[in-house]
């Protein structure tokens, strides 16, 4: 099975290296061969109003590995000229995700370091006779804007003269007028088929501190006026974002054009990347944030890269999955267990794979000597020798994982239950005699007898026993907080109630209090290992203390994940 995966890998590995280029390879080739650009590049425009998530993570590896590929240039900018939503915490956590990610950039950009260039250029259209200041409101400019089937209709302010114009839009800046009372109109076409074209507002009044300007100004660009200016002022070659903007192109196109700019950007757009049963999308992330469902931007059961990380997700498993997912044209959604598989990829070698019970139950072998300790020696890794061995602890007492026992086994169950004999890894074969329950009925306490000669230490052994089980030795146990999550959205039911709210997984966290080898509690945030059979965990940045981790579950053993062909 796993070697299976293994070779799929390999193949989609090599059919990249082989592949064909993505279309937007192809323009960005097209540009270099005609001469419109000299060199390639290209930014990341995060607004600052949440945190990251694996969607920007996508937009982040692509930009930046495109830059790199043509041995061109990658800006990290943020977009920060709508004063009202962004702040200093979000700030802050993005920066920090795009480092972590490894995207190298020569400075942190800000989009309000232009407000003046910004300006400038407004004044030049005014000059032009291509803007005006609108006295309409917010509603009547709606009203007259029309929709799909209806030519919108003009302003009665659009003939005003340069003069009143450059007026009017100077004494907007300097505060004369109220929040909404004027703003500044693009003079376009009121009768495009594209209403993005319909004299769109290119700055508005709104009083807001900024976290990087401050009070120095009370108008404020709209988006789509300023984005267009932050890529041509940067000298960004080819603008790729996501395809909610296809229909914002032929604006961002008048912009930088009637903006007298020598060599204007590009921009090319791509499907966003969607996960299934996974909440991405801010607006979502910041609910689930306010309404305390989850406990802040990074809890682990969240997509943001932050939570990712914290769960435990290398940065080179979401390259890989990014990567798998690839760019196209084309709205999809990619598979959860598509994530999972490449975190599965890349810990499978690098982690030592240790002993630890989640659910324990006591196993005592009678037949042992007490107050014997014996040590076993095991290898970190049964697939990567460099990782070394290590000594575990082996005694009359252990502790196994409850489902390792059953009183009336089903048919094929070949772990442990009265009469059967089963291995402890890296140690004896043991036969379940008898055992104890609660007033509950749970079982507490199994009993066992051992064979002294069927030590597994290179030894041959005359018999076979099906079923393998893990253990550890109860008197030098320590015990450790374990997390396991599973989706925050329901799967079978879907992703949305019908009353439009979330459907939530009441079970998608899970605590619990282990038994483990006594290594496991002298380790660092982030430190991953193998649990054999249950998974892949990482220490928890924020909850762990000195030798009492946290283990967040990355990711189980078990997966009927096939990459696609
Ligand atoms: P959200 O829709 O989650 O609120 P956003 O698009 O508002 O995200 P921005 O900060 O404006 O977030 O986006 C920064 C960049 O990331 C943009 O270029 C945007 O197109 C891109 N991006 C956002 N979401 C995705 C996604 N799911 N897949 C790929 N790229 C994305
Ligand atoms: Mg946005």
């Amino acid at each position: 099975m796993e070697k299976l995966e293994n070779n799929n890998l390999e193949n989609a590995k090599n059919n990249e290296a082989t592949q064909t280029k993505n279309f937007i390879e192809i323009e960005v080739d097209k540009d270099l061969a005609s001469g419109r650009y000299k060199e390639v590049v290209t930014r990341f425009p995060p607004e600052p109003n949440g945190y990251l998530h694996i969607g920007h993570a996508k937009s982040i590896l692509f930009n930046y590995g495109l830059a790199m590929k043509y041995n061109g240039r990658f800006n990290f900018r943020f977009d920060d000229t709508n004063p009202s939503k962004e702040n200093e915490e979000y700030v802050d956590s993005i920066i920090e995700d795009v480092k972590w990610l490894g995207a190298k950039f020569e400075k942190v950009l800000y989009a309000s370091n232009y407000f003046d260039k910004m300006y400038e250029c407004a004044v030049s259209l005014i000059k032009k006779g291509l803007a005006f200041v609108c006295d309409l409101s917010a509603d009547e400019i709606k009203e007259y804007r029309g929709d799909y089937n209806t030519p919108g209709k003009e302003s009665p302010y659009r003939n005003r003269s340069i003069e009143e114009n450059l007026k009017l839009f100077t004494e907007m800046k300097d505060g004369v007028y109220k929040d909404g009372e004027k703003v500044l109109r693009a003079k376009i076409d009121m009768a495009s088929t594209n209403i993005n074209m319909r004299d769109p507002i290119i700055y508005r009044i709104a009083r807001g501190y900024h976290h990087n300007t401050g009070d120095k100004w009370c108008i404020y660009p709209m988006y789509d006026f300023a984005h267009p200016l932050e890529d041509a002022i940067e000298g960004i070659t080819h603008s790729c974002c996501t395809l909610e903007f296809e229909d914002h192109r032929p604006l961002y196109e008048w912009v930088v054009n009637n903006c007298d700019f020598p060599n204007p950007p590009r921009q090319i757009e791509f499907a966003k990347l969607y996960l299934t049963n996974v909440v991405t999308g801010k607006r979502y992330i910041r609910k689930l944030v306010e309404d305390k469902v989850v406990d802040g931007w990074d809890d682990p059961r969240l997509v943001t890269i932050a939570a990712l990380r914290r769960r435990g997700y290398t940065k080179e498993a979401i390259k890989m999955f990014v990567e798998l997912a690839g760019i196209s044209k084309s709205q999809s959604s990619c598979e959860y267990e598509m994530l999972e598989y490449c975190i599965r990829e890349d810990l499978k070698l690098k982690c030592k794979r240790m002993m630890a019970i989640l659910d324990p139950i006591k196993l005592i072998i009678e037949n042992y000597p007490e107050n014997q300790i014996e040590e076993m020696d095991l290898p970190y890794n049964t697939e990567n020798a460099e990782l070394g061995n290590r000594k575990i602890k082996f005694g009359r007492e252990l502790y196994i994982e409850r489902d390792d026992f059953m009183i009336d086994p089903p048919n094929k169950y070949y772990r442990l239950f009265i009469g059967n004999e089963v291995r402890l890894m890296g140690a004896y074969f043991v036969k379940a005699t008898r055992y104890e329950t609660d007033s509950n009925g749970n079982v507490t306490t199994v009993y066992a007898t051992y064979d002294p000669e069927t030590k597994q230490d290179g030894r041959q052994i005359d018999r076979k026993v099906k079923g393998t089980i893990h253990y550890v030795e109860a008197s030098t146990a320590k015990q450790v907080t374990i997390r396991l999550y599973e989706n925050l959205i329901d799967e079978e039911k879907g992703k949305l109630n019908n009353d439009g709210t979330l459907n939530l997984n009441p079970n998608s966290l899970t605590i619990k209090t282990g038994y483990v080898e006594p290594e496991l509690t002298n380790v660092n945030p982030y430190d991953k290992f193998q649990f054999v059979r249950a998974g892949y965990f990482s220490v928890d940045p924020k909850d762990s203390k000195p030798n009492m981790p946290v283990y967040n579950r990355i990711v189980s053993m078990k997966s009927s994940f096939k990459l696609p062909k």
